[in-house]
């Protein structure tokens, strides 16, 4: 029987437990064996916590009930910075082998898809010196000698290339309208302006849609800086809105917003302005952390169920020579697309932030 572990990596994301159970699930109901990585790639690395539990384990049915309604990752997820050295790899690679499990499905960011693709470029070398140092015998790894790799994308920022949508990110976004909607009463009694800052480092999916969906008077993108003369250009969209009645002022601002120089705009700055030059009475509102908690909407579930699904069905068809898939969603259908392809157009939209190439970074985004 075909054993195949699941994992959650990175920052969480609301639909994640839907992904683990599916994945869970279906590869019970395909005749194999569903073991679950706690903690992410900490988890493979270790094998047993501190207080001495098993931290890869084996899944039943029964174990992914409930999962569905369950925001962040039932099953942990961190930041391990072992796995990014080759000794911890050796390790994470001999607790698998010791576990008889060659099929590792990830949820996680771009970096937790690259560390497993590395991870599986470097498993028949890896295998090779853990019997030369005697720590696994080569009857051991005989029948284990090509490690499948198939990454669900789960973020809450949709910043992935190739896929329309990330596990997480439609949650976050109705969360980030909620909490819009609650500030823009505030805005509305006292005419207030509120400058709300909404996560996304390279990536302006959430302020946008957020924009979009909230009728915001302005909005601040990593990808599409404003003008260098912002100040005036909002200041003036804002006043002739005011002009026309509206007693509101609501401006969504990315973490990762900058200007065309690069030099970060704060969302306090944007603030400062407001109430400075344009005298209104104008507050900042991080909603941080609360982005990414709480009941996952139905889209990630839906999205978490399906790709998880195909990423065992993914595990099974392919052979040692398929590059690693990584499991997408493009115009409502499911698919697989090359994993490394996958992380190195969204690597090339960071690259063109970087060097300024706004305009080739916004039609990379167009193309996704
Ligand atoms: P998010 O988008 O939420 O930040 P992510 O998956 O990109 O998610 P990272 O912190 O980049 O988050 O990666 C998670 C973990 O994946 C790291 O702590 C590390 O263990 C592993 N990892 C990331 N990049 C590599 C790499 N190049 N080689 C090996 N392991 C890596």
């Amino acid at each position: 029987r075909r054993r195949i572990a699941v994992m959650t990596s990175g920052g969480d994301a609301p639909g994640m437990n839907g992904a683990v159970r599916a994945v869970v699930r279906t590869a019970i109901a395909n005749d194999c064996e569903a073991y679950a990585i706690y903690e992410g790639y900490d988890g493979l690395v270790k094998g047993v916590d501190k207080k001495g539990n098993e931290m890869i384990k084996k899944m039943e049915f029964d174990d992914v009930r409930g999962f569905l309604g369950v925001g962040g990752t039932k099953i942990g997820t961190a930041r391990c910075k072992e796995f990014r050295e080759r000794a911890g790899r050796l390790r994470a690679a001999k607790n698998m082998i010791q576990k008889g499990i060659d099929a590792l499905i990830i949820c996680g960011g771009d970096g937790s898809l690259t560390g497993a693709d590395l991870f599986r470029e470097e498993w028949p070398g890896l295998l090779e010196e853990l019997v030369k140092t005697g720590e696994l015998s080569g009857n051991d790894i005989q029948p284990h000698k090509h490690l499948n790799i198939v990454g669900l994308v789960g973020s809450i920022d949709n910043d992935l290339s190739m896929t329309d949508a990330t596990i997480g990110c439609y949650s976050s976004l109705e969360r980030i309208c909620r909490n819009v909607d609650d500030v823009y009463d505030t805005a509305a009694s006292h005419q207030r302006a509120f400058v709300v800052e909404v996560m996304g480092r390279h990536c302006g999916w959430l302020a946008l849609m957020a924009g979009l969906a909230t009728g915001a008077d302005y909005v601040f993108l990593p990808e599409n800086p404003p003008p260098e003369d912002w100040q005036d250009k909002m200041g003036k969209i804002v006043e002739t809105h005011r002009a026309r009645g509206k007693r509101t002022t609501i401006v969504i601002v990315a973490e990762g917003a900058h200007d065309r120089n690069l030099q970060k705009i704060p969302a306090q700055e944007v603030t400062k302005f407001l109430a400075e030059s344009l005298g209104l009475d104008a507050r900042t509102t991080v909603l941080g952390h609360t982005q990414r908690g709480g009941v996952p909407c139905f889209y990630d579930r839906f999205l978490g169920t399906l790709q998880g699904a195909e990423a065992v069905k993914a595990v099974l068809d392919t052979t040692p020579e398929t590059p690693s898939p990584v499991i997408c969603m493009i115009e409502n259908k499911i698919v697989r697309r090359p994993l490394l392809e996958a992380v190195k157009q969204t690597k090339e939209v960071a690259k063109a932030i970087e060097s300024k190439d706004f305009g080739r970074a916004m039609s990379l985004r167009d193309a996704e």
